[in-house]
């Protein structure tokens, strides 16, 4: 099988973890995985919970375009991660088939989702996702509206009233004397 980016390269067998097989291109350094090897590896392999590696950053390629999987031809899907990082991995839902860009593995692995693949390219993730990006921009905005003093005021004063229990008392108190 060639690879799914330099497409006439032929990819060679890895160990991308020792009980996780997968295929390597040597010129770009992407990697094929398929998904029933990851599953069987996910279930079979008890994932030391690692120190929280240090915040090096990964260095990672990750392609733009549209990539075509390498078994049946058809269009791959994309599926972003994580908010902070512009990566995506590229599946096959009709293979199975999963590819990663060089570096992206190590991502996964510095973000600690490594063992969470299969759950990147649901419904609930991708929303979850977006969420978190509208969440942000709302921030934003607040920050350029308010400043940062007032609005670190507002946000100190929010905590404290939110689990208070008078918290509909004050709120009332604020409604009719401001
Ligand atoms: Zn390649
Ligand atoms: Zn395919």
């Amino acid at each position: 099988m060639n690879c799914y980016q330099c497409t006439d390269v032929r990819l060679k067998p890895i160990k991308l973890e020792s009980a996780l097989p997968a295929k390597q291109c040597d010129q770009c350094g992407g990697t094929h995985i398929d998904l029933l090897s990851y599953r069987n590896w996910r279930e079979n392999t008890k994932l030391v919970n690692q120190e929280q590696s240090t915040a090096e950053p990964v260095e990672t390629s990750d392609n733009k375009k549209a990539l075509i999987c390498q078994k049946c031809s058809k269009l791959m899907l994309k599926f972003r991660f994580s908010n902070k990082h512009d990566n995506v991995v590229d599946v096959c839902s009709h293979c199975d088939d999963v590819w990663l860009d060089s570096g992206e593995w190590e991502l996964l692995n510095q973000l600690d989702i490594q063992n969470q693949l299969t759950q990147i390219m649901t419904a609930p993730w991708q929303k979850n996702l977006k969420q978190q990006h509208f969440a942000a921009i709302k921030q934003e905005q607040y920050l350029k509206q308010l400043g940062e003093e007032d609005l670190q005021t507002v946000k100190s004063f929010s905590q404290w009233l939110k689990d208070h229990p008078n918290k509909s008392l004050i709120e009332r108190y604020i409604r009719t004397n401001t």
